[in-house]
Order: structure tokens, then sequence, then C-alpha cells
């Protein structure tokens, strides 16, 4: 009886050759050598190795540390290379070549696969922003009156931008509760997270040269899952007028693996209805791709399952808040992340942040290690997701994990 092979994945695996996600890996054998790869099951396929020992055109290319150069060979490299791999990982013939070049995940490091240039994270979800506007501002509208017009963001620090299983320090910093007479500073006591979908781009665009709706696929190489980890004190605090900062500044958390826009076609779903016209750059009524994308979350605490936000739900699209980022002029460059918000749905138990969850501390969750308000030392949060892919499959996003430890003295 023949061994099996790894290739020969069980039925309905969320990480087959539908769906093919990028990472960077090193071994424990050769921990200096950095090596791009993608996922197939629980495997990591050596792209690097495969491409030279196929003979591809491609071997330069993927024979790199990071994806940062496939992100700029743009669209039609995205595309061929995607296409060698998928052919690599199904056609029998190639297995003599590739099997050798798989490692187990459980035997890997996994590094983040790309250098991050900017940074920038949207506040997309209506039910995130009513239910922050109903908690921060009870006496005024929930919504701001621009939050329908227009995708609102801010630059975040991309130099933070961590790996998913980077440990995170609880940061520390002023607050001030509206009771207190004078700020105080310590360690966050309301060390909170968000769970969001980021975007990576990879096409660069030209400085004063607005990208349109249109223009996403060009310019959007793949699509990973984002934790905003956020010390709500602090960034209650800090906020007015100018935005968040030192509240979210100290660490953010990417998947380690990205999966490419491509392999999301069949999640394509229009975003819910708007009810008032939007100005034409931001008009996606006649595009011709839907703009959504139908992403089922999963955020867990300690392995507890404490949401499941609906991605679907997103009234601003991903090519919306590239349309807006770039209206004004600003250039994209290879590498530039950006975060769609807190995904949260209409639901209770839908809602992407302990402050949605326990309406900022008042309602605790019920764990089986105890009551959490807001995140306390020790807890591991993890996101996982995953898509309708083609023929009935499911698209797998690569998990988001971290864990908090304590703060440290100045
Ligand atoms: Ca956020």
């Amino acid at each position: 009886m023949s061994e099996q092979s790894p290739l020969d994945l069980p039925e309905g695996d969320p990480f087959g050759p539908h769906n093919l996600p990028y990472g960077v890996f090193s071994t424990a054998a050769d921990p200096a050598h950095r090596r791009l790869g993608v996922r197939i099951g629980d495997h990591v396929l050596d792209a690097g190795a495969a491409a030279h020992a196929l003979g591809s055109p491609y071997a330069q290319l993927l024979a790199q540390p990071t994806l940062t150069p496939l992100l700029a060979a743009g669209r039609t490299a995205w595309r061929d290379v995607r296409r060698a791999l998928t052919a690599w990982v199904t056609v029998p013939s190639y297995r003599p070549d590739i099997e050798p070049l798989l490692h187990h995940l459980s035997t890997v490091t996994l590094h983040l696969p790309y250098e991050v240039a900017d940074y920038v994270d949207f506040y997309a979800s209506e039910h995130h922003a009513t239910n922050v506007g109903k908690i921060f501002r009870p006496d005024g509208d929930a919504l701001t009156p621009n939050w329908k017009h227009l995708p609102i963001g801010y630059h975040g620090r991309a130099g933070t931008i961590v790996v998913s299983g980077t440990d995170v320090v609880r940061p520390s910093g002023q607050r001030k509760a509206p009771a207190d007479a004078a700020p105080v500073f310590g360690p966050s006591v309301k060390l909170d997270i968000e769970a969001e979908v980021g975007f990576l781009v990879g096409t660069p665009s030209a400085l004063g040269t607005p990208v349109p709706l249109a223009g996403f696929d060009e310019h959007v190489f793949g699509v990973f899952l984002l934790n905003d980890w956020s010390a709500r004190d602090v960034q209650a605090w800090e906020y007015v007028p100018l935005g968040p900062f030192l509240g979210k500044s100290f660490a953010t958390s990417v998947s380690a693996w990205v999966t490419p826009v491509e392999a999301l076609d069949a999640a394509r779903v229009a975003p819910p209805a708007r009810d008032r016209e939007l100005l034409p750059y931001l008009d996606d009524a006649a595009e011709e791709l839907p703009g959504g994308f139908d992403l089922r979350i999963t955020v867990s605490i300690n392995g507890e399952v404490v949401s499941e936000p609906p991605f679907a739900s997103m009234y601003w699209t991903a090519a919306q808040q590239l349309a807006h980022m770039t209206v004004n002029g600003a250039s994209l460059r290879t590498g530039d992340v950006y975060g769609s918000g807190t995904v949260s749905g209409p639901e209770v138990h839908q809602r992407g942040s302990l402050l949605e969850l326990t309406w900022n501390g008042t309602e605790p969750l019920q764990l089986t290690n105890g009551k959490r308000t807001f995140l306390e030392d020790g807890d591991t949060v993890t996101l996982t997701a995953w898509a309708p892919g083609p023929d009935g499959t499911k698209v797998g996003l690569g998990e988001v994990t971290g864990t908090i430890l304590p703060a440290r003295g100045a």
C-alpha cells in the first residue's frame, strides 16, 4: 500500500488548491533562510524551490525571502504564478518534484510575509459605528453626519504591524474617566480587540492620480485577517479631535497567510443597500463586480468562541475605501495595508469587539475560566474565517492569533 501524499487532501479542505495563500517560512534546520511558500492543506510548499525544480520562468520572483517582489510584479504575474502553482499541486506528473518540497506546518516558523509600506484603518461597519456612537456619545446621534457620505479612516502605525503568533505587551498610557478630576498614567485597563479584514496593495499608483473603484483588482493583491488591538481607556481620552493615536499604535496583528483576491471570486457579494446617493467616485451601483466579500469570521478567546462577525454586512467596500484614500491624489505603494474597520453584524453575537460585546464593560462575558469585560494578561485571542469558494468549496483565511503579556515599566 502506497503512503498517502500530503497533496491528497481530505474532502472539503478549506486550504485546497482553490485557495493557495502565500506566506513566508523558515525551517528549524535552516532558520536564517526565509522562503516564500504557498499553503496546501496542512503543508507549505517551498515555492521558489518548486519553480526552480520545474524550470519556471518565475523562479527568480519566487526564490525570495518576502512576497514583496511578487506584489510589485502586477496582476498578470499574479495570475500566471497562481496558475502555475495550481498545476504543480494538482497535476500528478509533478508530484515527484513537488512532494519533497512540502513542509508540514508544525515544522516551520512563519514570518511577516511582506514589508509593510503605509497602513490605513477604516470604520466601515454601520453596526459597529452605531454601537460605538451609542456608547461614547449617548446624548448625540450614533452616526456622525459624514458617516454615510465617506468611508472614515485614519493613518495607523505601519512599523508595529506584527505577524500572527507575536505576543502583545499590554500598553500603558494616560486615561481619564469622565468622573476623574485629573488623568492618571498606567497599564490600560480596557484592552480590546477589533476583528477586521486587511487588504494588501501590490501595484503602486502615481502620485496625483486617483484610483477608481474599478482599480481594486489591478492594485489589491490579497486579503487577510487583522486584529486591531485597542486600549479603549487611552483611546477615549486622547482621540478628540484628531482621532486614534497611542490607543492603537502599540500593535496590530496580521495573519501569516495572504489569500489572493482571485481565490475569492465566488465570495463576491453586493454590499447592503445604501439609503442615500453617493458622490460619483464612490457610487458602485454600476460596477461590473460586486464590492462586498462574504467572509464568515469567528473570534475566540482562549479557545472559546465569543463572536461570529459577518463581513458581508459591511457598509463600505474595500474598493470604495481604495478609491477614497486615493481621491485626493495620494499614491499607493507596494506593501500598503488597509484594514476594513471592526466587523460587527446586526446581532449581539456578531459584534467584533469586547467594547460592543460587553457594552463598555457593563455586561461581562461568561467564559469557562471566568468573566471578561476586557482582556486579561495571558488571554489568547484568535480570529479565523472562511468564504464560499468555487463549486461549494470553502476558502479558509489563515488565522491571526496573539497572547497578552503584562505591561512593562517605563
Ligand atoms: Ca480598527
